[in-house]
């Protein structure tokens, strides 16, 4: 079978920063990946590369087994993409710009109907973007990332600014759509990892520190604890830029 994401020696400079620094990962089909690592550990960066965002600075990049710098509409295709913060049009209405996001991708109207019955978003539907809390916000751009019911999902910090039942909400679509899409979420929420994602990618200075299952990752730590492997793998980012 396919991988759905094959990443092979990807690395990405900022000038002096190396924000990703020669990663090499495997994701198939029915995983459901957590990338976690403190802030500025790299997560979005090699997110936005995998999206065909942000070009990298060495390496390859296969989406569904093709590269994405030889078909990268092909790969785009394939692929959902909820951003950081995900950048939102605040003067529509939430169909407006749902409807809007569909057509830009050749979608139809029934697409827009079954994100927002997933999302379930079908109570803010004519409210401006602006007037939404960040909880809708969140669901409002989960909702554009699945309009094409893509195979391949990336989340970069699905749950960020949610109270908890919202995040219950979000996390649990994600495990109802794992199924049979490749998803990876990044996260720095140790729980998050731990319930959601059968597999976590632990990532600190833009390289791997640990990848496998939760206990996998406690053998490779030395650790009892997700908290403990966590503190044991990965720096703080005051440490990570040199200062105390
Ligand atoms: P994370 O998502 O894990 O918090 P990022 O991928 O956002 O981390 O950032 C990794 C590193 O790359 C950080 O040191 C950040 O400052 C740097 N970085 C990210 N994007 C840019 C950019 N567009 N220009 C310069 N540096 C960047
Ligand atoms: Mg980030």
């Amino acid at each position: 079978m396919k991988t759905a994401i094959t990443l092979k020696n990807l690395s990405k400079t900022y000038g002096e920063n190396k924000a990703v620094q020669n990663v090499s990962l495997s994701v198939r089909y029915g995983e459901i990946i957590a990338l976690l690592g403190p802030n500025g550990a790299g997560k979005s960066t090699l997110m936005n590369m995998i999206s065909g965002f942000v070009a990298p600075t060495s390496g390859i990049i296969e989406v569904d087994g093709q590269n994405i710098l030889e078909k990268p509409l092909a790969a785009k295709e394939k692929i959902g993409f909820l951003p950081e913060g995900a950048p939102l049009y605040p003067d529509m209405s939430v169909l407006m710009f749902l409807r809007y996001m569909a057509q830009l991708r050749n979608l139809h109207e029934n697409d827009v109907q079954n994100a927002v019955k997933l999302a379930k978003i079908e109570n803010v539907l004519h409210q401006k973007i602006e007037t939404l809390s960040k909880g809708y916000c969140r669901r409002v751009g989960f909702a554009q990332s699945i309009l094409s019911n893509p195979q391949i999902l990336l989340l970069d910090e699905p749950t960020d600014g949610l109270d908890p039942n919202q995040k219950d909400h979000i996390r649990a679509l994600i495990s109802q759509m794992g199924k049979n899409k490749a998803i990876l979420i990044s996260t720095h929420l140790l729980d998050e990892a731990q319930n959601v994602c059968s597999r976590i990618v632990l990532i600190d200075q833009g390289q791997i520190k640990a990848d496998g299952s939760c206990k996998e990752i406690l053998k490779q730590a030395g650790a009892k604890t997700l908290e403990e492997a966590f503190r044991n793998l990965t720096t703080t980012r005051a440490d990570a830029q040199g200062k105390d």
